[in-house]
C-alpha cells in the first residue's frame, strides 16, 4: 500500500491529483523542493457561519481555498452539495491551477464550498447564505477582481453569481472593476454570451478533435469523425446537457442519459431538447416515451458504447467497475470522475481517456474572457462589428463588379455579416480546445508518455515552472 492510500486502500481526492502530478514529474527535471511547492496549497480558508432558517439559527459549513499564487486573481467555481468537504475544495483548486496552465489562462487556481443541499433550501435561504458567504470572503480578502474570482460550480448558476455580485459591490462600492469579482453572472449583469454552455461545448470540441486524429480513433477500432458515434453522458446538469446536445447537433448518436434517480436508453439515439423538455416537466428523466428506463443509474456507464462522458460527480468509475466499463474513449467532463485504480485497468484496456484537466477548462476559458470584458468595460465586437461590416460590403461590390455576377441576398448575408460577442466568444473557445489537445498530444508523442493524463500535467506543471522561473521565484 503506498503512503498516499489510507486504511481501506483507497486515495484521498487529493491525493489522486497528486499521485498524477508524481506520474508526470518523472519526465521533468527540476528539484523536487520546487515541485513540491507547486504541489501544496498555498491558502485554505475554513468558515462556519449562522444563518437564520426560519425560526431557527444553522451552522453552515464553507471553504474558499487557493491552490497557487502563481499567477494572479486565483480563479474557480463554488459548488453547493452536502459532500463537500475540505479534501474535495483542496483537490477541486489544485485541478483548477493545472487547468488554466493547459490552456493558457493567466489565473491560479482556487475553488469554493458550501455544505448544503440546494435542492432541500428554498430560494430565499440560498441567497441569505450566499451573500453572507460572500462578506465572508470579503472580509479576509478572499474575493475581488485581482485577488480571488469565483465562477459556478456543481449546484450553482447564474442567479448564485448575481448575488456574489451585488453584495460585493454594496460592501466595495465605487470599485469600478466591481463587475470582474465574479464570472459566470447572467448577460444583463455584465456576464458574456456564451458562458453557460461553455464547458460543454468545450468537451464537445475536444473530444471531435480527437475523433479527427486518425492514428489515435484507429487505434481503438474506430473510424474518423463523430458522426454515427454512440456516446453516453451521465449528469444532465450544465456540463453534461450542453455537451450532450452539440454532440446530438453534430450527429452523434447519444444511446443513454444518466441522472440520480436511474438512466434512459435507446439504442438509435434520444433526442436531448425532447428529453430536456421531459425532465423540466416531470422532474425526472424516468419513463421517456421513446426509451427504456434502468433503475440503477451506475449501470449506464457499462453500457457498450463508443465514447462515455462523466459530467456529474467525481469518482464514479473505480476499481469496482472499471473493468465493466465498454468505452473506448472516456471523455471526463466532470471533475474526477476516474479514480486512480481505475485509471490504471482502463489504461491497461487500451481506452483513451481524455483529462479533465484539459476537457472540462472551456468553462475557464470563457470566463477569462468575461473577466476581460468587465475589466475593459466594453462588449466584444463592439468597436469590430460595424468596420467589419463595411469592409466587407466593400469586397462584395468589387467581387460582383470583376465577375459581373449578383451575388443572392441570402449570401450577402452571410458574407456581409460583422463579429457578434457569441461568435468572438466561440472562435475564442474553439482555437483555445483544437490547440490544447494537440499541444498535450505532441507532448504525449515526443516524451513517449503513457497516456493523455499525464502528458497534460506535464505540459501544465513545465508552463507553471515558465511562470514561476518568470517572477524570478525559482533559479
Ligand atoms: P450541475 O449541478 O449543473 O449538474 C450536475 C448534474 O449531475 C445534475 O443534473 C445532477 O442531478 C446530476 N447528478 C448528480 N448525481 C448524479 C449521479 N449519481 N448520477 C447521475 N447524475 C447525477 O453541475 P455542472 O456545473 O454541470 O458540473 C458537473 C461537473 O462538471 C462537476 O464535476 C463540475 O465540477 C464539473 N465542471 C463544471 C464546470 C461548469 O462550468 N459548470 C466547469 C468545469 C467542470
Amino acid at each position: 500500500m503506498s503512503k498516499n492510500q489510507n486504511k481501506t486502500g483507497s486515495y484521498s481526492f487529493f491525493n489522486c491529483i497528486e499521485k498524477n502530478f508524481d506520474k508526470a514529474a518523472r519526465f521533468i527535471s527540476i528539484e523536487k523542493g520546487l515541485l513540491e511547492q507547486i504541489k501544496a496549497c498555498n491558502s485554505v480558508y475554513r468558515m462556519h457561519f449562522p444563518v437564520k432558517i426560519g425560526k431557527e439559527i444553522k451552522v453552515i459549513e464553507a471553504y474558499r481555498v487557493q491552490h497557487s499564487h502563481h499567477k494572479l486573481p486565483c480563479k474557480g467555481g463554488i459548488r453547493y452539495s452536502m459532500k463537500v468537504n475540505q479534501d474535495e475544495v483542496m483537490t477541486l483548486a489544485a485541478l483548477m491551477t493545472y487547468k488554466c496552465a493547459i490552456v493558457d489562462v493567466p489565473f491560479g487556481g482556487a475553488k469554493g464550498g458550501i455544505k448544503i443541499d440546494p435542492q432541500t433550501i428554498s430560494s430565499e435561504n440560498i441567497e441569505k447564505i450566499t451573500r453572507r458567504y460572500t462578506s465572508e470572503l470579503i472580509k479576509k480578502n478572499f474575493i475581488g477582481p485581482g485577488i480571488d474570482v469565483p465562477a459556478p460550480d456543481y449546484g450553482t448558476g447564474e442567479r448564485e453569481m448575481s448575488w456574489i455580485f451585488d453584495t460585493f459591490l454594496s460592501l466595495r462600492s465605487g470599485d469600478v472593476d466591481a463587475l470582474a469579482c465574479v464570472t459566470g453572472k447572467p448577460v444583463s449583469q455584465g456576464g458574456v454570451r456564451g458562458r453557460k454552455e461553455a464547458t460543454g461545448l468545450g468537451v464537445f470540441y475536444g473530444i471531435r478533435e480527437l475523433c479527427h486524429v486518425k492514428e489515435d480513433m484507429y487505434s481503438v477500432g474506430l473510424d474518423v469523425g463523430l458522426v454515427g458515434k454512440k456516446i453516453i453522458i451521465q449528469g444532465l446538469g450544465n456540463v453534461g446537457y450542453h455537451a450532450a446536445s452539440f454532440f446530438h447537433e453534430s450527429g452523434a448518436i447519444i444511446i443513454a442519459l444518466a441522472e440520480r434517480e436511474g438512466a434512459i436508453y435507446n439504442e438509435k439515439g434520444l433526442n436531448v431538447s425532447k428529453v430536456f423538455l421531459h425532465l423540466k416537466n416531470n422532474g425526472s428523466i424516468l419513463n421517456f416515451p421513446e426509451a427504456t428506463n434502468i433503475e440503477n443509474t451506475e449501470k449506464a456507464l457499462e453500457l457498450k458504447c463508443d465514447i462515455l462522458i462523466p459530467a456529474a460527480l467525481e469518482n464514479v468509475i473505480h476499481k469496482n467497475n472499471a473493468n465493466r466499463i465498454k468505452a473506448k474513449i472516456i471523455g471526463e467532463a466532470a471533475n474526477g470522475p476516474i479514480t486512480p485504480e481505475a485509471d490504471e485497468i482502463l489504461d491497461k484496456k487500451g481506452v483513451i481517456i481524455v483529462p479533465d484537466i484539459y476537457l472540462n477548462a472551456g468553462g475557464v476559458t470563457v470566463s477569462y474572457f468575461e473577466w476581460l470584458k468587465n475589466l475593459s468595460h466594453v462588449r466584444y465586437g463592439r468597436m469590430e462589428k460595424k468596420f467589419r461590416e463595411n469592409v466587407n460590403a466593400e469586397f462584395l461590390k468589387v467581387i460582383e463588379t470583376v465577375c459581373k455576377k449578383k451575388i443572392s441576398i441570402e449570401e450577402k448575408k452571410m458574407i456581409l455579416r460583422g463579429p457578434r460577442e457569441i461568435d468572438l466568444v466561440r472562435s475564442g473557445l474553439e482555437d483555445t480546445m483544437i490547440n490544447g489537445f494537440h499541444k498535450i498530444r505532441d507532448l504525449k508523442k515526443s516524451l513517449k508518455i503513457e497516456n493523455m493524463r499525464t502528458a497534460a500535467f506535464v505540459l501544465s506543471i513545465n508552463k507553471i515552472i515558465d511562470s514561476y522561473e518568470k517572477l524570478g521565484i525559482f533559479p
